[in-house]
């Protein structure tokens, strides 16, 4: 241990707020160590066209957009290492992160871990995710649905956000909920439920993604669970909303989480918590916007706090 190099700044995360982080610290000469994880380029890397990215045009595929980033991060002296953290001492000085293999420590930490959307299930989900019509994010694939029916599975307010944001491209949305009522806020769910294009689907189950022999969704099978009658709805794209899970378990005893898990960052800041020198940035800390650009910000938040705490405590 006595060996072990103390780092400057670890970032945990390869997502947007990682990656972002990583640029800015190592631009600010500090050499930071990334760990990534099992998704190397976070949920980006599972989408197609992202066209809401400014400075992109004419859109960006999500791989390539983070394929840059991790250039961009290297090209300034970003070192990664490929490894799970498993938990954290963060009352130690330095901090220390305890990896399968072996033990990191690091006078800051920034942690930018992402949030996995909760998927159901049903065959035909996997195999046609990410550009072949199974989704989770309208804001960035409902533009792909111009003048198609839809369905969006969920009755919280993500659910109706969706349903709504899709009412400018499709030209039906089938809120397919599993109960007779939406969990979402009553103003978003009487704007949804009382929207011409959007047609709740009440007590109904997903039961089958249809289309994965084509390679192409073709429709979107569910159960009435009182009935038990399966219909299948005529749909070309199929948008998963039914939450999200940070992924926030090894951090979540060192730091304040809220009721869902999601970091809760100190008063006054967006990305400090309640330890020195130990930030969060993105979808880890945020259920509201959750898109590649807010988490970007925040990363770059956390680079610079993480900057000045080591300038004023010795980097
Ligand atoms: P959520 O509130 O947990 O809602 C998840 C929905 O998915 C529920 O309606 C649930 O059904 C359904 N569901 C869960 N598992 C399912 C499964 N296996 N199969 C079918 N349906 C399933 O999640 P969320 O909508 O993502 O919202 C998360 C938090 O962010 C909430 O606090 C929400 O208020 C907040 N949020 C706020 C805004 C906003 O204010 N604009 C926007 C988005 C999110 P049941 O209802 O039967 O449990």
């Amino acid at each position: 241990m006595s060996n072990t190099p103390v780092e400057n700044v670890v970032i945990v995360g390869t997502g947007c707020a990682g990656l972002t982080a990583a640029i800015y610290a190592a631009r600010a000469n500090l050499s930071p160590l990334v760990l990534e994880g099992q998704q190397p380029g976070g949920q980006l890397t599972t989408t197609s066209e992202v066209e809401n990215f400014p400075g992109f045009p004419e859109g960006i595929d999500g791989y390539q957009l983070m394929d840059n980033l991790r250039k961009q991060a290297t090209k300034f002296g970003t070192r990664f290492e490929q490894t799970l953290v498993q938990s954290v001492d963060f009352a130690a000085n330095p901090r220390r992160l305890v990896c399968a293999e072996r033990t990191v420590l690091a006078k800051t930490v920034i942690i930018a871990t992402g949030a996995s959307p909760r998927m159901t299930g049903v065959p035909g989900e996997r195999e046609l995710f990410g550009g072949k019509g199974v989704t989770t994010c309208a804001t960035c694939d409902g533009a792909f649905y111009r003048g198609q029916e839809v369905a969006v599975i969920g009755g919280g307010d993500s659910a109706a956000e969706e349903a709504l944001f899709l009412t400018r491209f499709a030209s039906r949305i089938y809120l397919v909920h599993r109960r007779d009522a939406l969990r979402a806020s009553r103003i978003m769910a009487e704007r949804a439920t009382g929207h011409a294009k959007i047609q709740p689907v009440w007590n109904s189950v997903p039961v089958e993604v249809m289309g994965a022999a084509q390679g192409a969704v073709s429709g979107l099978k569910v159960r009435n669970a009182q009935s038990g009658v399966e219909t299948v709805l005529p749909v070309k794209g199929v948008f998963v909303a039914i939450g999200h899970q940070p992924n926030t378990g090894p951090f979540a005893a060192a730091l304040d989480v809220d009721d869902n898990g999601y970091f809760k960052p100190a008063a006054g800041s967006q990305v400090k918590t309640r330890v020195p020198g130990v930030y969060v940035a993105g979808d880890c800390a945020d259920h509201i916007f959750r898109q590649a650009i807010t988490a970007a910000g925040m990363g770059c938040q956390a680079a610079i706090e993480a900057e000045r705490w080591l300038a004023e405590h010795g980097g």
